[in-house]
Order: structure tokens, then C-alpha cells, then sequence
């Protein structure tokens, strides 16, 4: 039920939202600030043991070759790209405390945190990627030094973003979910990025208009309630459907 209240809900949310609606709704002991506050990195493995216990460890992806176009049908187990076990993804949630990472670039001394999904939630009403990039940076830099005297972000070389960047990513393991796929036609081999986030909503996505249209089909043959249907287990249910139609 809070599930399908989520999916509800989030049908019009940017995918920040969308993700974090998901998991308020399956860690209802948990409050909703905190799971803001996790780094994107811990909001993905918990996102993948949702996804987990909700559809199953086995995940069937589709990829397209860069080089040739062909269609790639990807297969792996969660705990291919997730090597946390729940303990420790639950630590996580136990330790708010802001963790401050440092990058060493040249002449430039860099203090940040991690990006978190408030960070995500903040950015992603600005016009365009580029713009969310640069105000997200901005939300995560702490300090900035160049040869021991205090700077701006703004004055940082491209190089020393690209840096960052790369930093921010090795530092928030799951953040970025990578692939090495191989395409079978023509032999290019590639690392593409897994984004649980917005797989795991195409399939709650599913998953939920499948189940209106189970409600839809035993409130017309029997008129009962949604909420009675939807309470009822799948089992009893999948039984009254093909009752219902046959
Ligand atoms: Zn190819």
C-alpha cells in the first residue's frame, strides 16, 4: 500500500524524489531526513537491496552498442554490483555525522562532502545539467586552497573539477554503478553506468499499473473494495483473477 502511495505520488517528482519516496516508503522506521542525508553512493545500495527483496536478485538490463547500435540484452545479480552486505548499508543510516574528504590537485586543496539526495533534490530544478553540476559542487566544496591561501570554488581550473569529480565518485562506492559489456556483433567493449534509481521506478512503474489493473478486473466482477482487494494476499488474489476470467 505505501508503495503504491509512493509510486503515486512520485509520478509527477524529479527522479531524486522519486528514488527517496520509494525507500521512505519500504523503511517506514526510518525518518525522511535522514534518508535525505545519505550520500547518493548509500541511497543506491539500499535501493538495490530494495530492489532485491521487492523483484528478486537476478536484474535483466537492455544496453545499446556505441559503436555499432546493437540491441545488448544485460543480466547480473545485485550482489554482482553491491559488495556491502545489509549490515553494513544500515550503519550508514546510524553515522549522519557530515564526512569531510580531502583532494590534493596541483597547487589546489580541496574539502568536500558527499553528494547527498537533498543535494540532488536541490539541484535538479535548474535549467540544465551543467547548471546542476555547478550548484552541486558549490553545495559540497567545504574549502577550497591554493598554495595554502583560502579561494573560491569558481576559481578552480577545469582540470581540478574533472579531478573532483573523479574523487567524489571513487569516494561514494555505488554512486556510479558501472558495466563492462562486451557487444557480441562487433566486439567493442565498453563500461556503461546502471542507474538503480530510475530502473527500479520503471519497474515499481509497472509493477503498479499491473496491480490497478488487477483491482480494476475483481471490483468489476465481484465489487469489492480497493482496498480489500489490495489487502489480500497475492496469492488469494491471483486465485479470484482467474476465477474472474475464466
Ligand atoms: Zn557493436
Amino acid at each position: 500500500m505505501d508503495l503504491l502511495l509512493a509510486w503515486e505520488r512520485g509520478l509527477d517528482q524529479s527522479p531524486a524524489r522519486r528514488a527517496l519516496a520509494l525507500l521512505g516508503a519500504c523503511s517506514p522506521d526510518i525518518a525522511s531526513d535522514k534518508l535525505a542525508a545519505l550520500p547518493v553512493g548509500a541511497r543506491d545500495a539500499r535501493l538495490l537491496r530494495l530492489r532485491e527483496s521487492l523483484f528478486g536478485d537476478s536484474i535483466a538490463a537492455v544496453s545499446r552498442c556505441p559503436e555499432c547500435g546493437e540491441k545488448l540484452d544485460v543480466a547480473f545479480n545485485v550482489d554482482d554490483v553491491l559488495d556491502a552486505p545489509p549490515e553494513a548499508i544500515d550503519k550508514v543510516i546510524g553515522d549522519p555525522g557530515i564526512q569531510a574528504h580531502h583532494l590534493n590537485a596541483g597547487d589546489y586543496d580541496v574539502t568536500y562532502r558527499l553528494p547527498t539526495s537533498a543535494d540532488l533534490i536541490a539541484v535538479s530544478l535548474l535549467p540544465d545539467d551543467s547548471a546542476s553540476q555547478q550548484a552541486l559542487l558549490q553545495r559540497c566544496v567545504i574549502g577550497v586552497q591554493q598554495s595554502g591561501v583560502s579561494t573560491t570554488i569558481d576559481m578552480l581550473p577545469d582540470t581540478v573539477i574533472t579531478a573532483l569529480s573523479n574523487d567524489m565518485a571513487n569516494a561514494d562506492p555505488h554512486a556510479q554503478i558501472e558495466l563492462a559489456l562486451n557487444c557480441p556483433a562487433c566486439d567493442h567493449a565498453w563500461h556503461s553506468l546502471f542507474d538503480i534509481a530510475s530502473f527500479l521506478w520503471s519497474e515499481i512503474h509497472a509493477w503498479a499499473q499491473r496491480i490497478l489493473h488487477e483491482v480494476h478486473t475483481l471490483a468489476r466482477a465481484y465489487g469489492w473494495r480497493e482496498l480489500d482487494i489490495l489487502t489480500m494476499s497475492p496469492t488469494r488474489r491471483q486465485i479470484y483473477l482467474d476465477l474472474a476470467q475464466s
